[in-house]
């Protein structure tokens, strides 16, 4: 082996070393994660949660998929409109909040490293949950 060759392997795996740090240091988010308060109405027996839009965004999720994990546990239809979600039946506020907090407990954080920065991938019938913070991949439950 030359020099030559020597000093640039050297050079790759510095590189190689640079490339592989850990991403999380810089993505990790400063403000304090705070899952939205869900503003209930009830009226004419439909549930209105009319922040559902907000609610969606902030914990960054697709509204239909966050409906169709409501609407399977409180067992009733329902749909969603620009801003709200609209579900048959009455359901207080804290039956929806307590439901809305399962969904991101189970949902959006990450359950290795408990960050928000999660995205949920859907492969035939399967669900994971991959972390952009930490790496890891999590299964869980088909909604
Ligand atoms: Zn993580």
């Amino acid at each position: 082996m030359t020099s030559e060759q020597n000093y640039y392997n050297y050079e790759w795996l510095l590189n190689r070393a640079y490339s592989s740090l850990p991403k999380k240091a810089f993505m990790k988010r400063k403000e304090r994660f705070v899952i939205p308060r869900a503003e209930v109405i009830i009226s004419g027996k439909k549930t209105f949660i009319t922040n559902f839009k907000q609610i969606c965004e902030t914990v960054n999720r697709d509204p239909k998929i966050v409906l169709k994990f409501l609407l399977k546990e409180l067992g009733s239809p329902g749909e969603f409109t620009d801003q709200a979600a609209i579900i048959q039946g009455e359901f207080p506020s804290k039956t929806i909040n307590t439901l809305v907090n399962r969904f991101v407990k189970d949902y959006v954080i990450c359950p290795v490293c408990n960050s928000p920065d999660t995205i949920l991938i859907k492969e035939r019938k399967i669900m994971y949950l991959k972390c952009m913070a930490c790496g890891a991949t999590s299964p869980v439950r088909p909604i």
